[in-house]
């Protein structure tokens, strides 16, 4: 029986980086759930990534490489995980909480009827067998104490919210074990997928974003904020008025059903604060709001505020950042 099984989910034929956080969870966890810990790869030319997370210091690592896991759908994704789990047993399985990672975890959990816990911020195990969790709820302003009785368990942590561990072992490689698929008849099948080109770094990986809302009145503003984000080497976002108003993709949106986020800066500009917003950024380090309404709630969450109108306020800060950047 496999104790922690961690998958791992490759993005450009990478590990992508928030790997090292879920290792940080098995590291801690490992010591009250025995049996090691395991490395999941499912997906399609995984061979880079393999060779990466040989290296990483995990007990064992398991391969489903397969072409008909090339498209990030998560019926078939989430398919494959079930039948590694059939055949690994773990404990435990932590999964990223990416759009793909947490819905192979809520499939895994409700096939298998396992124990599931989203959105973590602490964990720890109970002297009862079980497990606490804190999953922030509210838009951050709560922390609900979660508690979950004997595993299995699947865990999907917040992102950001553990350091990522960068202990690899570097010298130690585990031999990969491949896995054939075995796909059973799915329901829903990914004809012809679409992807959808992201300029500049994503948001879900950026230390800077800067958000547009309503607020903006159109796209246009849009074009300003991304000479903002350039200069600070950061990305775009957007809040769901701005995407459900066509001025931008919807890769964009932040919040509850867009992307959660934990950049160290958040700048939302003319965005309101509405709940569904900040459930997606209130674990920023720093957050700054432009609002020219001063009992907008976005400012209730705000480490810095300006009250004022951006079109005002924006060029300046572009023009001083300019100014600095030269
Ligand atoms: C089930 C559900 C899920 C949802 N999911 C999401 C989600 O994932 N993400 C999300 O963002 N929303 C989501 N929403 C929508 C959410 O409730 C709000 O409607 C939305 O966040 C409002 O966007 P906004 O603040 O950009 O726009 P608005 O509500 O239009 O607010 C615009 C703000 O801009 C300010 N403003 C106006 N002009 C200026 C100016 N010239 N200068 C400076 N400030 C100015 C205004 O004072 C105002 O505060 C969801 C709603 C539901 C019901």
């Amino acid at each position: 029986m496999t104790g922690i099984l961690i998958v791992a989910e490759v993005d450009a034929g990478e590990l992508r980086p928030d790997f090292r956080e879920l290792m940080t969870v098995a590291r801690a966890m490992s010591a009250t759930v025995p049996g090691g810990i395991a490395i999941a790869l499912v997906g399609a030319k995984l061979e880079a990534a393999t060779r990466q997370a040989a290296r990483i210091g995990a007990d064992s690592l398991h391969v489903i490489d397969d072409h008909r896991l090339a498209d990030p759908w998560p019926e078939a994704h989430a398919a494959a995980l079930i039948q590694l789990c059939g055949e690994l047993s773990p404990k435990m399985v932590i999964a990223p909480r990416t759009i793909l990672g947490a819905e192979m975890a809520a499939r895994l959990a409700v096939h298998c009827r396992w124990q599931l816990v989203q959105d973590v911020t602490q964990i720890e195990a109970t002297p009862d067998g079980g497990l606490k969790c804190l999953r922030p709820v509210s838009g951050g302003a709560v922390a609900a104490t979660v508690r979950a009785g004997a595993g299995p368990w699947v865990v999907v942590p917040r992102p950001r919210a553990f350091t990522p561990d960068e202990t690899d072992t570097g010298s130690v490689v585990v031999a990969p074990v491949r896995h054939a698929f075995e796909p059973p008849v799915l329901a829903t099948v990914c004809e012809a997928p679409k992807r959808i080109a992201v300029e500049g770094i994503g948001i879900d990986r950026a230390q800077t974003v800067i958000a547009g809302g309503g607020g903006l009145g159109g796209p246009g503003p849009f074009g300003l904020l991304r000479e903002i984000a350039d200069l600070l080497g950061g990305a775009v976002g957007a809040s769901r008025v701005a995407v459900d108003s066509g001025w931008v993709q919807a890769s964009l949106q932040v919040g509850l059903t867009g992307k959660t986020i934990a950049p160290d800066l958040y700048i939302a500009v003319g965005i309101s604060g509405a709940i569904q917003h900040l459930i997606g950024c209130s674990s920023a380090q720093v957050i700054v709001a432009i609002n020219s309404d001063a009992s907008a709630p976005i400012f209730g969450i705000a480490n810095y505020g300006v009250v004022g109108d951006w079109n005002e306020v924006m060029p300046a800060f572009r023009d001083a950042l300019a100014g600095h950047a030269s």
